[in-house]
């Protein structure tokens, strides 16, 4: 238990024992004592439990938001008292404040249990320094330096193994529980454990910027981004509780009117209120959320914030880029086809141009052509989103790139007789070292030739559109800067029903525009990508996924949901948990207002006084919580 809670224990049994004898009390000298002396004695246990609701009821009106059950609660207890039930008023307050005590151990529970999931903080670093081994916190690792990891450790920065092998458990950042294989020349990334050999690994970039740090800030950003679930139940509570407190007034005036007794009707109209105190929903409601949260990041997809488990659960579109999402993204080079140069030649120059570019396409490059490049021959080099890449090579310029980059130049380009990936390149004959987009300038660009690239589909990806139009997704679109003959066969590979071939970044964001202003009413367009160029796609639709959190730094900013290890099947199965945590939430919903609705209609007959509607309450309240965690429980 919590400091707090021991505190609230405390005042609980306090408030317990007081009450009792002040019932004693009043059945003893009840008769001798004037009834303000009464209301006196019952008034020390009231405010002893009742003290905090009063308090939050009068901040929450301080800051707009007046109509929450502390209020109900607040008006019906203090109207109690004012007609004289003083045992009633603390019954409820006392009842409430065990009910809050039992919710926060249970909540305190999911966290912790959640919070052991995503332990991914590495405390400290065995690093060699002068040819000894010190032992420093995470962040005092510059990159450069060299790590030991012993096996059972948990690796401190990301960064390439360079002695030693060993298998990486990554359950923690990826949900995948067997252990990769790792070697000299691999790269691995903080907050997995080693588990088998002892490793050396060379640190590629500062603590902050490591995998597990980034990781660690997006879960606390999550857990802290609160506003949509507050979302969910202010929406909720909007009208709820208005049509509550007219529906009260109106109990109240309605009967007095018809010369029922005052304080007969307005004792009723109290107890309505106590009655439609919503905290079964608006406890079990946050926690469904938090479980759902909880439960896809143990499957290794980090969803930063409720609101998105919410259109989650509510897809209705699906758009996804090809590359590096529904194919490995590792491409290979397969065919070098020169015009006037050698095969060496064409490659070099690819490479040179492709030397900055983080495109899956100039790593296939690179690999094909394993040798050092001269750096002191590439001049400026600059990425042209869709298209390729252009830059300047011993003083001429050089271009890098797809069919539509050949168009823009006016290069002399064809196909290639074999299917794939085509990647043409072309310079310029003159001398220019600045940007050929400049209009002074007419030259025509020189075709030296193309290098042919392939990709595979992934072994997950038909499934996973299966799965996604199982669970009532109505439209899988394919979105790729890729040419449309490629874009066609991968689409019939994996089942997907549309795609959309030859666009640039800007084309992809009004297609995804597009689906928006299509969608089934009430439901949700998810773009899935990798976050190379697509940042801006990612951030205008419901919901971004962003596949490959692992390594990958722009993704995990740009995207509301990561999926750590690349597999498109998580998709579905966060969907799942999402509908699920949904479905959970509109039971506990209706559950709890049917039960309220069963006491408000018994009550007037007396057969349900205030502090009976309240132990019952509290009873459906834990139920509804009981309910919510279900969410956790993986099916
Ligand atoms: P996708 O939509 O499949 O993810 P991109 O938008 O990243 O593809 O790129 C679209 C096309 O532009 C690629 O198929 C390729 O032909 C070309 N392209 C983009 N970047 C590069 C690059 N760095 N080098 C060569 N070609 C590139
Ligand atoms: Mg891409």
């Amino acid at each position: 238990m919590t400091r707090k809670q021991k505190k609230s224990l405390a005042a609980i049994i306090a408030a317990a024992v007081l009450l009792a004898a002040a019932m004693v009390a009043e059945r003893l000298f009840g008769d001798g004592l004037n009834e303000w002396v009464i209301r006196g004695i019952f008034i020390v246990p009231y405010l002893i439990v009742g003290f905090p609701v009063i308090r939050k009821a009068a901040v929450n009106i301080v800051h707009g938001q007046v109509f929450d059950e502390n209020l109900l609660m607040t008006i019906a207890t203090a109207g109690a008292f004012v007609m004289g039930e003083c045992d009633e008023a603390v019954i409820v307050m006392l009842l409430y404040q065990i009910g809050e005590l039992l919710e926060s151990v249970a909540v305190g529970k999911t966290r912790r249990s959640v919070a052991a999931i995503t332990d991914i903080r590495p405390d400290r670093a065995n690093v060699i320094r002068n040819g000894e081994t010190v032992e420093v916190s995470p962040n005092e690792v510059a990159v450069g330096e060299t790590v030991i990891v012993r096996p059972g450790d948990r690796i401190p920065v990301d960064g390439i193994i360079t002695e030693g092998s060993t298998a990486i458990n990554t359950v923690a950042l990826t949900g995948e529980s067997v252990p990769r294989d790792a070697a000299p020349g691999d790269r691995v990334v903080s907050g997995t454990v080693n588990v088998s050999g002892v490793i050396s690994v060379r640190s590629d970039r500062p603590y902050d910027d490591s995998t597990a740090a980034r990781i660690l800030r997006l879960i606390e950003e999550s857990a802290s981004r609160k506003a949509k679930t507050e979302g969910f139940i202010t929406r909720f509570a909007k009208y709820y509780t208005p049509i509550v407190l007219i529906l009260a007034v109106l109990l109240a005036v309605v009967p007095i009117l018809f010369g029922n007794p005052v304080k007969e009707s307005v004792l009723y109209a109290l107890n309505l209120l106590v009655i439609s105190c919503p905290c079964a929903i608006v406890i079990s409601v946050p926690m469904a959320f938090f479980s759902a949260l909880g439960a896809s990041s143990k499957s290794g997809v980090l969803v930063k914030g409720s609101g998105y488990i919410e259109a989650l659960a509510k897809l209705d579109t699906v758009m996804m880029d090809k590359t590096g999402t529904l194919t490995e993204g590792s491409f290979r080079v397969t065919a070098v086809h020169p015009e006037h140069v050698s095969e060496k030649e064409l490659l070099e120059i690819a490479v040179m141009a492709e030397s900055f570019s983080t495109h899956p396409i100039s790593a296939s490059l690179k690999l094909a052509y394993p040798e050092e490049i001269d750096g002191s021959r590439i001049g400026f080099v600059n990425e042209l989103p869709g298209m390729g890449v252009e830059a300047c090579i011993d003083g001429r310029i050089v271009y890098v790139g797809n069919s539509r980059l050949m168009e823009k130049y006016h290069a002399g380009w064809h196909e290639c007789s074999l299917h794939g990936t085509t990647v043409h390149v072309a310079i310029m004959p003159c001398g220019h070292t600045g940007h050929h987009d400049a209009p002074s300038c007419d030259c025509v660009a020189e075709y030296m030739g193309h290098i042919l690239v392939t990709d595979s589909v992934k072994a997950g990806s038909a499934e996973a559109i299966k799965a996604l139009s199982g669970i009532g997704v109505r439209r899988t679109v394919m979105l790729t800067g890729d040419t449309d003959e490629i874009a066609a066969d991968v689409s019939s590979q994996l089942g997907i029903t549309e795609y959309r071939a030859g666009l640039l970044p800007e084309g992809k964001v009004k297609e995804l525009e597009k689906a928006l202003s299509e969608k089934k009413k009430g439901g949700a367009v998810a773009f899935v990508g990798d976050g190379i160029n697509d940042a801006p796609v990612l951030s205008r639709a419901d919901v971004g996924v962003a596949m490959g959190g692992i390594g990958s730094d722009a993704a995990i900013e740009a995207a509301d949901v990561v999926i750590m290890d690349d597999d498109l099947r998580k998709l579905p199965k966060v969907a799942r948990i999402s509908k699920k945590a949904l479905r959970i939430i509109w039971e506990n919903i209706i559950f709890a207002l049917g039960f309220k609705a069963v006491i408000a209609v018994l009550s007037p007959f007396g057969l349900c006084p205030m502090w009976l509607a309240v132990f019952a309450d509290v009873g459906v309240m834990l139920l509804a919580v009981l309910n919510s965690l279900r969410v956790l429980k993986n099916d």
